[in-house]
């Protein structure tokens, strides 16, 4: 099409770049990268083929060949001055051998449900997120953990503290230079409560789009705080005692421009629709909860007692709600989804809620806006809520799931069959 023939003949044409990085992710969401140089790429685009059989939940041993087209769309530029010299980043969709969708690959899935069944018809499914994370003392952050039990913070200064020489502060400002150049819309950034926390905003897109930007940020993050001598976490809980690490995905749905969430005089101004969304969602909530919280450190920052939601209901007020309804106004009208850690695999966590707020069920309407119900608090509890739904099946098929939920089952697994202190140096070995 236009785009890669555009794309195609800039790289031949442009000495500057050397090499293109094409970005996947696995099923747990971890961000892989296949370094391609230009004269190759530009020569066999459309024939990349690599060995999926060593991505976790990708294929087994014995069909391993999988290819790999470039969603020319998905395209930037990588500052020299973080990345190296001479580099695109490029996302790419996974594809099985006869060149048909790969199931596992949950970024083809999501493209193809957004594109399919919505913006065929003028609707756009809106995303963004406010991912917050730590910076730590240190290149080897994990291994000094491992020695001393903790993390090493590099400031304490809390919520909004930014002096200019702050470590914190110049950490904010190199990923928001890096986020501007790469050509994020960025809104604001800030320390976060917890000491060495933070968070950078940036304006929504549409949802493939928002999923992509997710694991940039992570990978601009790891990269900057490298190059200054720390490292970067996501996990959602590094430290007890203090704010773990949320992803409040807020979500949207326009159709022409117009947001479709925004109702002048319904409900907290919002649509019956955005309401159907959100009820979808409070129905589903055990079901997905895996999903969007995927890991057994995630299970720990569940904890409203630090501002991270384990209670299934809808609030405009309660930071403790699973749904938030931030004020809004006919452009910014939206839901909230609190309970989503930033470890989860950000194109699992896209298509769960969207695809259950625009065609899940709603059980018990009566009660549900009431009733308490919680999320699970640990991962055994989570697994059995996701192997036991039918939502799930429907949500990933049969076999996605099961390779979703047996991943899963070994990393608890692991966790379990340790003691003590132990169980939290294999939470950050595995997350
Ligand atoms: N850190 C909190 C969480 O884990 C969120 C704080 C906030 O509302 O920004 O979700
Ligand atoms: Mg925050
Ligand atoms: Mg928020």
């Amino acid at each position: 099409d236009k785009i890669q023939e555009m794309r195609l003949k800039y790289l031949a044409d442009e000495p500057r770049i050397k090499a293109v990085t094409v970005l996947f992710s696995d099923l747990e969401g971890r961000l892989h990268m296949l370094d391609y140089d230009k004269k190759f790429l530009v020569k066999s685009s459309d024939n990349l083929t690599f060995d999926g059989s060593s991505i976790r939940g990708f294929t087994p041993q014995r069909e391993s060949d999988l290819r790999l087209a470039i969603d020319w769309g998905a395209f930037y530029w990588a500052p020299s001055d973080i990345f190296g010299p001479g580099k695109i980043l490029v996302f790419g969709e996974v594809l099985d051998k006869d060149g048909s969708q790969f199931t596992a690959d949950i970024r083809g899935v999501l493209k193809a449900y957004s594109n399919d069944q919505f913006a065929k018809n003028g609707y756009t499914l809106n995303a963004a997120n406010e991912i917050e994370g730590f910076v730590f003392q240190g290149l080897d952050a994990e291994q000094r953990y491992h020695e001393t039990g903790k993390f090493e913070y590099v400031n304490t200064g809390g919520y909004y503290h930014s002096l200019p020489g702050d470590p914190l502060r110049q950490f904010i400002d190199t990923v928001a230079e890096v986020q501007r150049a790469m050509g994020f819309q960025n809104e604001k950034d800030h320390p976060e409560v917890a000491p060495s926390q933070f968070e950078i905003n940036y304006s929504y897109g549409e949802v493939v789009a928002a999923a992509d930007t997710i694991q940039l940020y992570k990978l601009i993050c790891r990269q900057v705080a490298h190059k200054m001598g720390m490292t970067a976490s996501f996990l959602p809980k590094p430290v007890v005692g203090v704010n773990g690490n949320g992803m409040h995905t807020n979500i949207s749905v326009s159709k022409d421009g117009k947001n479709l969430f925004w109702e002048e005089r319904g409900n907290e101004n919002l649509s019956e629709f955005a309401w159907t969304f959100a009820d979808r969602i409070l129905t589903a909530g055990n079901d997905i909860c895996l999903l969007l919280n995927s890991s057994v450190n995630a299970f720990r920052r569940l904890d409203p007692h630090f501002e991270a939601p384990n209670q299934i209901k809808v609030s405009a007020t309660d930071r403790g709600s699973m749904v938030r309804v931030p004020i809004g106004n006919e452009r910014s009208s939206r839901l909230e989804v609190r309970s989503v850690a930033p470890d989860a695999n950000p194109y699992m966590v896209m298509l769960s809620v969207f695809k259950t707020g625009l065609d899940g069920k709603v059980s018990d309407v009566a009660n549900l806006r009431q009733a308490e119900r919680y999320l699970p608090d640990n991962i055994y509890d989570a697994l059995a809520d996701f192997r036991n739904a039918e939502w799930t099946s429907t949500l990933l098929g049969a076999d996605v799931k099961e390779r979703y939920a047996d991943l899963k089952q070994g990393s608890a697994d692991r966790c379990a069959r340790q003691l003590g202190t132990f169980v939290k140096a294999q939470e950050v070995q595995y997350h």
